[in-house]
């Protein structure tokens, strides 16, 4: 049975400092561009929404969802896009911003999607970053927390639609009775 911890992986607190400082990275690294900024999917939208107004460079945003097809909640390496983004990427600075990195097969296949589209230039940030767990070689090119294992809710990442609305993040224990 699986049952939320009590306590608090990562407070508030926390996230609120580190998405700053991922901001003034980025905004750094952009300064005098534009950003197209693509968010994924649902867990996404809390960790985009406080990135897009900390940066201070200009952004469009828009948004893409992936599904992963197979058994159980890992994914099965068949991506497909279920909603794609619909402004231009030809010749934009595109930075995907996604909740988390896990075996990496969902943002190598977006990334490698978008590249089709001929983007200037195609960048990951990504909210959290399990590196140990990937199947498929991928490197985030900002990361906001970096964790070995176990599954992350709160913060915009759900167990079965539940805790997204959480503003801290939470690990789901799996309990044997
Ligand atoms: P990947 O394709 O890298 O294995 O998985 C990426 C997706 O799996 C994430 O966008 C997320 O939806 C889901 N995922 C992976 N690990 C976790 C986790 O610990 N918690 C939650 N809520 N989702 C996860």
């Amino acid at each position: 049975m699986a049952e939320l911890s009590k306590e608090i992986l990562i407070h508030r607190s926390d996230i609120a400092k580190r998405v700053q400082e991922l901001a003034d990275e980025i905004s750094r690294d952009y300064a005098g561009n534009e950003i197209l900024m693509v968010g994924v999917l649902k867990g996404a939208f809390i960790f985009m929404a406080d990135l897009v107004r900390a940066i201070s460079t200009p952004c469009h945003t828009d948004f893409i969802r992936a599904a992963s097809y197979g058994a159980g909640s890992e994914s099965s390496g068949h991506i497909v896009i279920t909603k794609n983004v619909e402004l231009a990427i030809e010749g934009r600075d595109v930075l995907i911003v996604e909740d988390i990195v896990d075996t990496g097969l969902t943002l190598r296949h977006i990334v490698d999607t978008l590249s089709l589209r001929n983007p200037k230039s195609i960048k990951v940030c990504a909210f959290l970053d399990k590196r140990k767990r990937r199947k498929v070689p991928f490197e985030a090119d900002y990361v906001g927390f970096t964790m070995d294992d176990g599954f992350i809710v709160g913060y915009g990442l759900d167990y079965s639609e539940q805790y997204r609305f959480f503003p801290d993040v939470y690990v789901i224990q799996t309990r044997v009775d």
